[in-house]
C-alpha cells in the first residue's frame, strides 16, 4: 500500500524536478524513497543510488544523529522547521531551511507512512534576515517599554485618528487597543476637551520642537491626575508630516509635593519672622547662619544691630554652658544625634544672663552628610524662676519651723509639712483627708471657731492662739495664722495655716506670772500679790464696815541659823514654819513673805482689835516651837507688829510701814511678842520728820556723792556703761548707802530734787570723762524714782538738764525706771518715756520680775533694756526655778526685742551661766562693786573679760 502511494508521487517529476528547492520523501525506516532532480544534485548521486539509503550517506556523521531526531518528532505526528547548516567541506558552509511534514496513509488518517521533506539553501538570505531580526528585536523592546512605561504613550495621524496606544493610555480611556484604533478623541471625551486637544495636536505638528502642556485628566474609574503632555510631530522620509506622538505624564505627586515645599517655606518664613520663639538656620556647607528677628530681640537687639554670623550667637554664651553647647552640636555634625534639646544661658544686651531652651536637628542629604542645622531659641527666664521660686517655696515649706497646713477650700487637709508632724505627731498620711478639727482639744468654745471663721470668710485671714491636742493626748498651744488662697476669680481655692508651737512660751509665762506672784521657796504670795490682797481687802473691809490688821512678822535668830548650820537648813526652816504659821491663820486670811525672814499677814473681817489676838498668839506659838531639821532642833521665834484698818487710815503702803515699825518696837521690847501700831503717838511720823531735815541739809551741803558701777558686754569684751548710785557722805556715821535715805524721801518732794541732782551731776561726769579722752564707758544709766518719773514737768525737766550739757549727746544717758515704780498708770509713763526718748534718751527697766505684769510692762513699755532682779539671779547656779525664770526672762526679752542685762551678778560662774543663756550684759560684783568715779578710768583700761567667754574681742582705750 504503501509502494501504491510513492508510485502516485512519481508521477509528478517534471514538475518537482523543476523547482530549485530540495524535495524528498523517506519511508518510516527514515530510508530515501524519492529526490527531486535538485536534491540529487545536491547529493551527487542518481536516483537508484539514492533509493533506499540513509542520511549518513550524505551528510557530516555529526548532523546525522540530529537530523534524525527531528525525523522521529515527525513521524511521531509533529511538522517541523529547522534551519540546518551543512559544511561538507569543500563549497563552505550552507543553510538550508528544512521544512518536514508526516505523510498520512490516505485510508487510515492516524498512521504516518513516511515523511516529506523540502529544503530551502537561504544561505543567501540569511545575513538580510539576521539584521532584520535585529531591527525586530529592538522594536520589540521600544514596544515594551511603551507597554509597561507608566508614561501614557499614543499615536495618532495628521487627522486625529488614533493609530496606536500603549496599555497606560488603553486604562485611561477605558478602551482596548483595537477599539481605540481608528477613531478619535471626540469618540472618548466632550466636545470642548476633544477640541482643546485637537488644537493641541495641530500646534505640535507645526512645531519644529516638542510642545509641553499640563492638563487635569479624569480617568474611566474616576480618579484625576495631573498630566504633564509632550507632543511631537511625526514626519515621514520625506519630511511630510504624517502624525502626532504623545507622551503623558503623572505630575501630580510631584505637583503637591512642590506646592508642599511652597507652603512650608512660605510658612517658616513666616514663622521665622512671627514665632515666639526665636529661629536659626545655620547652613553647615556655606557657614552662613540666618537668625530671625526674634532670635534678636530676646537678647535685646534691634533686627540689623547683630550680624548673621556664627560667632554673635557664640559670643553671648555664658562662659559656663559654653563648652555643653559646643558639644552637643558637635555630636549633631558627628551624627552621633539627629537633634538635640539643652539649656543654657545668654549674655542679654542689658548685661545679665537669659534663661535659653534650645532645640536643634540636624538635616542631611542622601548620602547622610549633614547640610543644615535649624534650631530654636525659647526665652525661659521667666519659667527659670517660677521654677525656682517653686523650689524654694517646696524647701521653704519642707524645712520651714512653722508647721504648715494646706486644705482645699471646703477645710479637708491637702498636704502638711514635716513640722506638722514633728509637732502633732500625726503623720502625713494621717493628716491628709482630715479636716483640721480633728486637732480640737476642746478648749475652746463653738463661738470661738465660729468667729475665727467668720475672720476668715470677711477678711481672708485670721491670727490668734488656739490649743490643740497632739496625738499622745497632749494639749499645746499655737499661734496659728490662716490664710485664705483665691484664685483670679476672687473664689477661694486653698487655705493655708502657719503654725507655732508656743507651749513653751505659755509655760514661761505662766511660770514667770507665778513667780511674779508667789515666794518660790515658801510658795505664799509675794510682796506684789500681797499688796495687790491687801487693797483688794481694805476695800471690802469699808464695804463691810469691819476691820483688818496687816501684821507684820520677823523671825528672831533665824540670821544665826542661816550662819551656822547654812542657807539649805534656813530655807527649810522658812518652810516649815511658813506652813505652821498658815495654819495658824483662818480662811480668808493671808500670809505672805516679803523678804529673807519677812512675813506679813492680812487678817480680814474683824470687829475689833480683839479678835486678831487669838491669831496672834497662835502666830508666836507656831514660830517659837521648835522645828528638827535632820536631826537638828531649831529654836526662833517672832517679833510681830500689827496696824488695823480703818483704825489706822493711810494707804496700804503706809499700813505695811506701820506694821513694820510696830514689828520694830516688839523686836525692841525683847522679841517673841507682839505690838500694836499707835497711831496717837506716831513715834515714826517724828523720827520722819527729823530724818527729813538732815537730808535736807545734806543736799544743801552737797554731802551727796555718786559712785559708779560697771556693766559688760560678755561676748564681745566691750564695757556697756556705768550704773550711777547716790551715797551719803554722811559727816559722822560715814558713807551711807541709799537704803538708809531714800525711803525717807520716796514720797518727799525733795527726791524730785535729788533726783535731778543726779542726772546733772552724771551729765557732767560725762562730759569730764570724755574730756580726759575715756571714750568707753561714756553711758550713765541713773536711777529715776516714781514720783520723779511721774512728775508732770519731768520731760522739760529733763530737756533742761540736757540743755546744760551741750557737749553731751543724749543717748549717753540711759534713765532706770523700778518696774514697781510704773504700776500706777503704764499708759501715762510710757508716754513719758516717749517724750523722753524724743530727746535721745534711753530706758531700762529696773529690777525686772519684782513687778506682778512682768508681760505687760514689757509689751507696753518702750525701754531698751531690762534688768533682771538680782534676787532672781543670785541663785541661778544651784536653783532649778531660778534658772528656769531667768531662761524665761531672757526668752521674753528677746521675743519682745529688748536688751537683757543680769544684774547682781556675783561669779565668773554666775557670769558663764548667763552667757550660756543668751544674756550678754552683766552687772554686779563678780564684775565689779560700784567705785568713785575717778577710779572708773582705770579699771576700764584693766578689765578683762574671762576666758570662758570666748570668743572676745577685748575692749582697747585708744
Ligand atoms: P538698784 O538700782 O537695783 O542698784 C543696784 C544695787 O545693787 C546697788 O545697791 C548695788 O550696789 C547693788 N549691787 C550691785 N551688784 C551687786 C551684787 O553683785 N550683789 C549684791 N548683793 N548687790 C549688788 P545700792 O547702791 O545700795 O542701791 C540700792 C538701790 O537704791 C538701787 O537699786 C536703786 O534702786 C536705789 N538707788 C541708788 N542710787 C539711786 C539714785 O541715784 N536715785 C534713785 N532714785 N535711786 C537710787
Ligand atoms: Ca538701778
Ligand atoms: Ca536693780
Amino acid at each position: 500500500m504503501i509502494d501504491k502511494h510513492i508510485d502516485l508521487l512519481k508521477a509528478l517529476p517534471f514538475a518537482l524536478d523543476n523547482l530549485q528547492t530540495n524535495v524528498y520523501i523517506k519511508d518510516r525506516k527514515l530510508r530515501y524513497v524519492y529526490a527531486n532532480k535538485h536534491t540529487l544534485t545536491l547529493f551527487g548521486c542518481t536516483a537508484e543510488e539514492l533509493n533506499l539509503s540513509d542520511d549518513s550517506k550524505f551528510f557530516p556523521s555529526d548532523l546525522v544523529p540530529i537530523l534524525r531526531n527531528v525525523d522521529l518528532k515527525v513521524l511521531s505526528g509533529e511538522s517541523s522547521e529547522e534551519e540546518i547548516i551543512v559544511d561538507d567541506g569543500k563549497s563552505g558552509k550552507k543553510v538550508y531551511l528544512e521544512v518536514k511534514t508526516p505523510i498520512h496513509s490516505d485510508n487510515d488518517n492516524d498512521l504516518i507512512i513516511g515523511i516529506l521533506g523540502i529544503s530551502t539553501d537561504i544561505t543567501a538570505q540569511k545575513s538580510l534576515i539576521e539584521s532584520e531580526i535585529k531591527l525586530d528585536f529592538e522594536r520589540l523592546q521600544l514596544q515594551t517599554i511603551i507597554t509597561t512605561t507608566p508614561d501614557l504613550v499614543w499615536l495618532k495621524d495628521e487627522n486625529g485618528v488614533f493609530l496606536n496606544c500603549n496599555k497606560r493610555f488603553e486604562s485611561l480611556y477605558g478602551a482596548s487597543l483595537k477599539d481605540i484604533c481608528g477613531k478619535t478623541d471626540y469618540d472618548f471625551v466632550d466636545k470642548e476637551l476633544a477640541d482643546f486637544f485637537r488644537f493641541h495636536d495641530k500646534a505640535a505638528m507645526q512645531s519644529s520642537h516638542a510642545l509641553v502642556n499640563e492638563e487635569q485628566l479624569t480617568f474611566t474609574d474616576g480618579h484625576t491626575e495631573q498630566i504633564e503632555t509632550t507632543k511631537r510631530a511625526v514626519l515621514d522620509q520625506d519630511g511630510k508630516i504624517i502624525g502626532v506622538l504623545g507622551i503623558g505624564r503623572n505630575v501630580t505627586e510631584h505637583r503637591q509635593d512642590e506646592d508642599k515645599l511652597r507652603k512650608s517655606e512660605e510658612r517658616y518664613a513666616l514663622a521665622m519672622q512671627g514665632s515666639r520663639d526665636g529661629l536659626w538656620d545655620w547652613n553647615v556647607l556655606t557657614g552662613e547662619i540666618v537668625y530671625s528677628s526674634r532670635w534678636k530681640s530676646m537678647l535685646g537687639y534691634e533686627e540689623n544691630e547683630i550680624g548673621n554670623d556664627l560667632a554673635e550667637g557664640e559670643r553671648r554664651l555664658h562662659p559656663d554652658d559654653k563648652s555643653r553647647v559646643l558639644s552637643n552640636t558637635a555630636e549633631l555634625m558627628a551624627r552621633k544625634t539627629r537633634k538635640y534639646n539643652i539649656e543654657f544661658r545668654m549674655l542679654h544686651k542689658n548685661g545679665h544672663y537669659i534663661n535659653i531652651l534650645s532645640r536643634a536637628f540636624a538635616v542631611e542629604d542622601e548620602t547622610g552628610k549633614v547640610i543644615r542645622v535649624v534650631g530654636t531659641h525659647v526665652d525661659i527666664t521667666e519659667l527659670k524662676k517660677s521654677e525656682e521660686n517653686l523650689k524654694l517655696a517646696a524647701s521653704v515649706f519642707t524645712h520651714a519651723g512653722e508647721c504648715i497646713v494646706i486644705t482645699d477650700a471646703n477645710g479637708i487637709i491637702i498636704d502638711i509639712n514635716d513640722a506638722f508632724t514633728t509637732i502633732t505627731g500625726y503623720s502625713r498620711e494621717e493628716a491628709i483627708g482630715q479636716n483640721p478639727r480633728f486637732l480640737h482639744s476642746g478648749r475652746q468654745s463653738s463661738e470661738f471657731y465660729a468667729d475665727m471663721w467668720k475672720a476668715l470668710l470677711k477678711e481672708s485671714y485670721w491670727y490668734g492662739e488656739l490649743w490643740n491636742r497632739r496625738k499622745n493626748g497632749e494639749i499645746y498651744a499655737e499661734m496659728k495664722t490662716i490664710s485664705a488662697v483665691r484664685d483670679e476669680r476672687g473664689i477661694t481655692t486653698h487655705y493655708v495655716s502657719l503654725g507655732n508651737d508656743i507651749t513653751p512660751i505659755k509655760e514661761h509665762q505662766a511660770q514667770l506670772e507665778h513667780i511674779a506672784h508667789y515666794d518660790v521657796l515658801t510658795n505664799l504670795p509675794n510682796r506684789v500679790l500681797l499688796a495687790d490682797r491687801l487693797s483688794q481687802a481694805m476695800l471690802q473691809c469699808s464695804r463691810h464696815v469691819k476691820s483688818l490688821s496687816v501684821v507684820f512678822l520677823d523671825l528672831d535668830g533665824f540670821k544665826a541659823v542661816n550662819d551656822t548650820y547654812g542657807h539649805d537648813v534656813g530655807d527649810e526652816l522658812l518652810i516649815a514654819l511658813s506652813l505652821r504659821m498658815k495654819e495658824a491663820l483662818r480662811e480668808g486670811d493671808t500670809l505672805s513673805r516679803i523678804g529673807g525672814d519677812e512675813f506679813v499677814a492680812v487678817l480680814v473681817d474683824l470687829d475689833a482689835v480683839e479678835d486678831c489676838e487669838p491669831v496672834l498668839e497662835r502666830l508666836l506659838l507656831a514660830t517659837s516651837e521648835p522645828v528638827t531639821i535632820g536631826d537638828i532642833v531649831l529654836n526662833v521665834s517672832a517679833s510681830i507688829g500689827v496696824t488695823l484698818y480703818p483704825q489706822d487710815n493711810v494707804v496700804a503702803d503706809q499700813l505695811m510701814r506701820h506694821a513694820d515699825q510696830a514689828m520694830y518696837v516688839a523686836k525692841q521690847s525683847g522679841k517673841n511678842c507682839y505690838h500694836l501700831f499707835d497711831t496717837a503717838q506716831n513715834d515714826a511720823v517724828k523720827m520722819q520728820e527729823a530724818s527729813l531735815a538732815a537730808i535736807r541739809r545734806a543736799l544743801d551741803n552737797q554731802e551727796f556723792v555718786l559712785h559708779y558701777q560697771p556693766n559688760v558686754n560678755m561676748r564681745t569684751g566691750e564695757v556697756r556703761g556705768v550704773e550711777a548710785l547716790i551715797r551719803w557722805q554722811h559727816p559722822e556715821r560715814g558713807l551711807l548707802n541709799p537704803i538708809e535715805f531714800l525711803p525717807v524721801i520716796e514720797k518727799n518732794p525733795m527726791s524730785i530734787e535729788m533726783g535731778e541732782w543726779v542726772i546733772d551731776s552724771a551729765l557732767s561726769q560725762i562730759s569730764q570723762w570724755q574730756t580726759i579722752g575715756l571714750n568707753q564707758p561714756v553711758s550713765i544709766s541713773v536711777n529715776i524714782s516714781a514720783i520723779q518719773l511721774q512728775h508732770p514737768n519731768f520731760t522739760q525737766r529733763l530737756a533742761k538738764l540736757l540743755a546744760g550739757h551741750p557737749d553731751v549727746q543724749a543717748h549717753h544717758l540711759e534713765l532706770e525706771v523700778l518696774e514697781t515704780s510704773t504700776l500706777n498708770d503704764v499708759v501715762y509713763v510710757s508716754k513719758i518715756m516717749d517724750a523722753c526718748m524724743a530727746l535721745g534718751v534711753k530706758f531700762a527697766l529696773d529690777d525686772f520680775g519684782t513687778g506682778y505684769s512682768s508681760l505687760t510692762h514689757l509689751r507696753q513699755l518702750p525701754v531698751k533694756l531690762i534688768k533682771i532682779d538680782r534676787s532672781f539671779v543670785r541663785d541661778i547656779l544651784d536653783n532649778a526655778d531660778d534658772l528656769a525664770l531667768v531662761e524665761g526672762v531672757i526668752a521674753l526679752a528677746k521675743l519682745f526685742k529688748r536688751d537683757v542685762i543680769a544684774e547682781g551678778v556675783e561669779s565668773i560662774e554666775h557670769a558663764t551661766t548667763l552667757l550660756q543663756l543668751g544674756c550678754d550684759y552683766i552687772q554686779g560684783y563678780g564684775i565689779a562693786k560700784p567705785m568713785k568715779a575717778s577710779d572708773i578710768p582705770t579699771w576700764v583700761n584693766d578689765w578683762k573679760p574671762d576666758v570662758n567667754w570666748q570668743p572676745v574681742k577685748v575692749w582697747k582705750q585708744d
